[in-house]
Parts: structure tokens; sequence; C-alpha cells
């Protein structure tokens, strides 16, 4: 369908990034707007799951993928501190088979990167913050903090988590902490080769914390994501500056291997942050205004989907944008009815995957531990965290579901 429709977007993150590209490939008019002064991500990795990057295959990026990605040869599940091997799902072989694509480790700067390749300059705004949106007329318009507006048929709030569009949509709600904090950090290979870090995606599961560890940079750097239980995260920033004693002291009596990791942590990529997260929400949009990604469903990282999501997200609101036309409440019903079931699920689950990686009493330990292994039997390529419906997803496919069944979007 021809469209002439024109999309302002609100944050040039992951989501806002993929939201932008997806709207190119369909062939529609956009314009994005980004607080920071320039397009940055944290020096961290990111897990691209099968469901991700049959998205980002299909906006032209598997070439980017095979070349800044490392594909991990399995999902490995440990004890924290014994080392003990709890499952091992083989991901190299099998996920394209299954799911339908691979499972790429990423380096976040690296992703973004790519998804902001193809935004020409006149179609973003750098360093100019959102303030409030103005709705009137059947358009909608973003304020910002130099007093300019921009009208547009639709405005999306791919803002974060601290969105201020969803809190002129729905109202200021602080996001929820969640009890966990995280250290990120970064060690390069090159410097330090690392024989006790396995090419897996490694969750050491401990009391009260789990680690995940794996390489990025076509294995350049590993990933450190190290999450503890803290209630009391004062810190005003939700990220702030650590040291490597701060990691180590995080993780006193955990296995040898993950403390020799810690020694090496590069000490100027050392970073500590607060983990929030929100409840589903009940519905996304106000006329003609949406959310997108962390602004519509903050979630903990457990299942490693937050960027996923927003990136699964911006690609179905293009394709439903490109399906109705000039018919915007159609495409953000279609839109919602696609999304927010299946990130409401991912939000939950995500939330129930902390109390099994952080089991502290043996009795638990025992059955959840007996668990993995008659799972393993069963099914040796079942995802050790119980995620086979995550991957299998296909948000490619979601124009055929919305010429299907017109009248359930
Ligand atoms: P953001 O990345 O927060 O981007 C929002 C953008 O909007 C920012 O650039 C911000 O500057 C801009 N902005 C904010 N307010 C304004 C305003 N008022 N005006 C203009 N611009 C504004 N996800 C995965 O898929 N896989 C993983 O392995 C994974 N690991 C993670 C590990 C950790 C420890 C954490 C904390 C998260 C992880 N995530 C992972 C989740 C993922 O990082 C986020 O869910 C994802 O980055 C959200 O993207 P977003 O674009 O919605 O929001």
């Amino acid at each position: 369908m021809q469209t002439h429709l024109r999309i302002g977007i609100i944050g040039g993150g992951i989501g806002g990034a993929a939201l932008a590209r997806s709207l190119d490939a369909a062939g529609i008019d956009y314009h994005l707007f980004e607080k920071a002064s320039a397009f940055g991500e944290v020096g961290a990795g990111v897990q691209m799951t099968p469901n991700a990057v049959k998205v980002l295959k299909a906006l032209n990026l598997g070439e980017d993928l095979r070349r800044m990605g490392f594909l991990p040869e399995a999902m490995v599940g440990r004890n924290g501190q014994t080392g003990q091997e709890l499952f091992r799902t083989p991901l190299k072989t099998t996920c394209p088979a299954l799911f339908g694509a691979e499972f790429y480790h990423v380096h976040r700067a690296d992703l973004h990167a790519a998804l902001c390749r193809n935004i020409p300059a006149d179609k973003a705004t750098l360093g100019l913050q959102c303030t409030g949106i103005v709705q009137a007329g059947g358009n909608a318009a973003a304020t910002f903090s130099d007093g300019s507006r921009f009208e547009a048929d639709l405005i999306v709030g791919a803002d974060g988590i601290h969105s201020v569009v969803r809190d002129a949509l729905w109202g200021k709600e602080p996001a929820r902490y969640t009890g966990h904090m995280c250290w990120r950090g970064l060690v390069e290979v090159d410097r330090h080769p690392l024989p006790f870090v396995s090419p897996d995606a490694a969750f050491w599961m401990g009391p009260k914390g789990h680690v995940v560890t794996y390489y990025v940079k076509g294995g350049a750097a590993v990933n450190i994501v190290a999450v503890n239980e803290n209630r009391d995260w004062v810190e005003e920033s939700w990220t702030v500056k650590s040291t490597r004693q701060e990691l180590l002291n995080g993780f006193a009596g955990w296995h040898d291997d993950l403390a020799e990791l810690f020694r090496r942590t590069d000490p100027d990529q050392i970073y500590k942050w607060g983990l929030f997260d929100r409840d589903p929400m009940a519905c996304w949009s106000k006329d003609r205004v949406t959310l997108l990604g962390d602004a519509a469903h903050a979630m903990l990282p457990f299942l490693s989907q937050g960027a996923a999501m927003a990136i699964e997200d911006g690609y179905v609101l293009a394709q439903a944008l490109a399906h109705w036309g000039t018919d915007v409440p159609a495409a953000l019903a279609a839109y919602e009815a696609e999304r927010r079931p299946r990130t409401a699920r991912v939000q939950l689950e995500a939330r129930e995957r902390g109390r099994t990686y952080h089991m502290s009493s043996p009795d638990e330990l025992k059955k959840r531990d007996q668990e993995y292994k008659a799972e393993q039997a069963r099914n040796p390529n079942a995802v050790g965290i119980k995620a086979e419906w995550v991957y299998q997803y296909d948000a490619t496919n979601c124009r055929e579901r919305f010429e299907r069944e017109p009248g359930k979007n």
C-alpha cells in the first residue's frame, strides 16, 4: 500500500534505530530525535537470539552479524561455586535448523552502528531532548527542550525505561527496583589469552546471584554480566562506574575461573547497574502516539531479550504501518495485538528466571538440578533456560498474520 506517513521517533537506542531501519525498508518517512549528542552504546555485549537474528537478517544485516558476531558452541549451565556442568544445549549446530536462525553474541556498539548505518543526517536530530507530547486534530506533536516541536502522523516513544513519552500518555510512575544489581565488564582477549573461558554462552548459577560470560567481537573480547541480589540500591543514577575489587568482592567464594576472569577485566569498562523493570501494560498507544522497546515493556535481562524485543517491535510496527497505510489506529491495534501478549510473557518469565538462577536452599537446588538433568536426557536440544518458545517466534511473518486475520488485529 502506498503510504504518505511521517513518523517521529523519540530515542535512538537499539529500539529506535531498529524502527528507523524498518521504516526505511518499508518506504515510510521518519525523523529520529536522540537526547545524546552522538549515537552510542555502552561498552558491553548483547546476546542476539534466533528470534532477533531473523529480523536483523530481514533488515539486510546478516553479513554484519557474520562479520562482527561470535557463534557460541553451546549454552552451558554451571554451578557458580563448583563449576559442575548442569546442562549443555548445542547452539551453533542446531539453532538454524530448530529456530530458523543463528544465535549470535555481539558488541552493543557494533550492533547499534550497523542498525544506524542507513540513517541519513537529515533524518536524525541529536542532542535534543523530548519534553512532552501534544495531540490534536488527528496529528501528534513532540515538544523539545529548546522549545521546538515536531508534528507527525505518529510519534513513537523509543526512549527507554524512563520514557518521557510513556509518562505523557499514561502518567509518571517510577520503574520498579527488582532487588538485583549487576556488573558489566569486558576482557580483551588479544592482550590476555583466556584458555579457561569456553566458547559458550555460560550461565554460572549460584546462591543469590548468577554470572553470564560470552565472547563478542568475533572472539576478540569476553563480556561479563554478573548479577547479585541487593535490596538496597541507593545510587540515584542507575549506572555507576565500579572496580575490579568490588566485582571480586561481590562474588567471593565463586569458582576460580570467574575470579581469574574478573581480575583481567578492563578497569575502564566496569560498570554496575541497578536492575529495574515494570509490570506489563494493558495498552501502549493513545491516538497517534505509541511506545516501543523498554519504554513499553522494561524487563529483567535474564532471558537476554530486552533488545531483541525492541528489534521485533520496530519491525512489526513498520510492517503494520506499511499494511494499513494512513489508517494509523488500525496499524496500532494490529501492532499491539501482535506484540503485547508476547512481550508481557517475556517480562514475567524473565522475573521467574531470576528465582531459578539464584536458588540457595539445598532442597530447591537439588530439585532444580535434577530437572535440568531429566530435561537434558529427554531432549538434548531443549534450551537449558527454557526459551524455545522465545526463539521460535518469527516477527518477519507478521504481515501474513495481518492479512490472514484482519478482524483479530
Ligand atoms: P534504550 O537502549 O534505553 O534507548 C533509549 C534511547 O532514548 C537512548 O539513546 C536515550 O538517550 C534516548 N532518550 C531517552 N529519553 C529521551 C528523551 N526524552 N528525548 C530524546 N531521547 C531520549 N537485551 C538483549 O536482547 N540481549 C541481551 O543479552 C541483553 N543483555 C542485557 C544485559 C544487561 C545487564 C542489561 C541491563 C540489559 C540487557 N539487555 C539485553 C536489554 C537491553 O539492553 C535493553 O532492553 C535495550 O537496550 C532497550 O532498548 P531501547 O532502545 O528500548 O532503550
